[in-house]
């Protein structure tokens, strides 16, 4: 049975960025309504994104890359409660049980529970799932100058992690499944200078290759690969995207098809119980599809507008997200649905250090990704929210 029940105006499920940002969307509008934040890890909420790259690189410390630096939730009226994930919610009754059986009463929800990394199978003990504060700090803890590292995976994860270890002087094999880095995203030209860039930095690449399995008995975990590789090292870290956290809001009886499905309110098929951020399916206008989105950008305005909506405002999710990453020297920022499955228009101001790629599916451009290039993202918005066909002649220039 549940005990302590207490009641909240507002319960927020999941203590990641898009819950955070939610309470600055409610208290726009609601200054006083009671909030309760219900975080499953044991911290509250933090950004990501440094993770994997300013901590490393000593540009950022751990207490800087908080939501709230201050960490001052009972001055805006915010309980939080932390190491307590939500176990159970309860439509009929607006309530929500806790693992510890706290149980509180809401009159609106936010479903703010993100994703959780996607596992190998075969081996599981002995390897960073790398997605958590935690993770960064047991990590930090063995990965030295000269101790080395294998990074499964070759996506955003996987690439930042290898780029930012190397760049700390760790000795880093990466076992890529396309022939370069951030194959879903870089098409191949773009993805051969990068590579280059990888293995100029020492970084050992085992491309088009995959894991076959491991020995984690010893002292220093074995991984095994496809080509028939063998690679020892001190730490196995794999980055292979996530699964969305929907099985509390499945059993709820909410509807779920690859995140949850909301309204351009941001609300579930439930009434008052709204979603946003990583675990949200939501219709992007823009693009006439229904799509989740798996950054930083969209978990904050997601997070911000949901918050309003659950204090009434009812107002569209309209926002066109970006997403931002960096490999070394590069950064880059993109728009839409950058896929490399599409046709590519290449644009470059220096061949493959600056420069825009457009990704265009059935002859409308639907993607923007903006190498090096800065400041640019509402003119990349513009052109995918067109929506008209351009030959690739008119792409090139469209954006400097
Ligand atoms: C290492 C790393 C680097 C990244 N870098 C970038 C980047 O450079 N650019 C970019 O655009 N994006 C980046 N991202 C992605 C970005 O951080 C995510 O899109 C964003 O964190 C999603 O926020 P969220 O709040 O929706 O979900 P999450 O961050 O997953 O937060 C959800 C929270 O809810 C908790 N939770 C789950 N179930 C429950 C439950 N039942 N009860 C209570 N709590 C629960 C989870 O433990 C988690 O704390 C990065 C992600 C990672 C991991």
């Amino acid at each position: 049975m549940a005990s302590g029940g207490t009641s909240f105006k507002y319960v927020i499920v999941g203590g990641g960025i898009a819950g955070a940002s939610a309470i600055a969307g409610i208290r726009d509008i609601d200054r006083d309504g009671a909030i309760l934040l219900i975080c499953s890890e044991p911290h509250l909420p933090y950004h990501r994104p440094p993770l994997s790259k300013g901590l490393w690189l000593g540009k950022k410390t751990v207490n800087e890359i908080f939501a709230d630096p201050a960490g001052d939730y009972a001055a805006r009226g915010v309980t939080v409660v932390t190491a307590d994930p939500a176990e159970h919610i309860d439509t009929r009754n607006n309530t929500v049980v806790c693992a510890s059986r706290r149980s509180s009463t809401y009159e609106s929800l936010l479903i703010a529970t993100g994703g959780s990394p996607r596992t190998l199978s075969g081996g599981q003990a002995g390897i960073t799932y790398y997605r958590y504060l935690d993770d960064y700090v047991s990590l930090k803890k063995e990965l030295r100058p000269g101790k080395s590292v294998v990074v499964v995976g070759g996506g955003f994860i996987g690439s930042e992690m290898a780029a930012v270890l190397s760049a700390c002087g760790v000795d880093v094999t990466m076992i890529c499944p396309d022939p370069h880095p951030c194959g879903a995203v870089f098409p191949a030209s773009l993805g051969a200078a990068v590579l280059a860039r990888f293995e100029k930095a020492g970084i050992h690449i085992l491309a088009n290759d995959r894991t076959i399995g491991f020995d984690l008995t010893g002292l220093r975990p074995l991984t095994r690969t496809l080509s028939g590789q063998s690679v020892a090292s001190d730490c196995i870290i794999a980055g292979l995207g996530i699964r969305p956290s929907i099985d509390i809001a499945e059993t709820a009886g909410i509807l779920c098809d690859n995140g949850i499905v909301v309204d351009e309110h941001l609300q579930t098929s439930n009434p008052g119980v709204f979603a946003a951020g990583d675990v949200a399916r939501f219709p992007y206008h823009a693009l006439s599809s229904l799509m989740r989105v798996e950054h930083w950008d969209n978990a904050v305005s997601q997070g911000r507008l949901a918050g309003r909506n659950m204090a009434g405002a009812r107002e569209a999710y309209e926002h066109m997200p970006y997403f931002f990453s960096d490999l070394f020297e590069y950064g880059y920022e993109a728009v839409g649905d950058v896929n490399t499955s599409y046709d590519t228009v290449e644009d470059w101001q220096t061949e493959y250090e600056k420069g825009v790629i457009y990704y265009v599916k059935n002859g409308k451009c639907v993607g923007i990704l903006l190498f090096n290039v800065w400041d640019k993202c509402d003119a990349a918005r513009a052109i995918i929210k067109e929506g008209s066909s351009r030959p690739a002649s008119a792409l090139r220039g469209a954006i400097r």
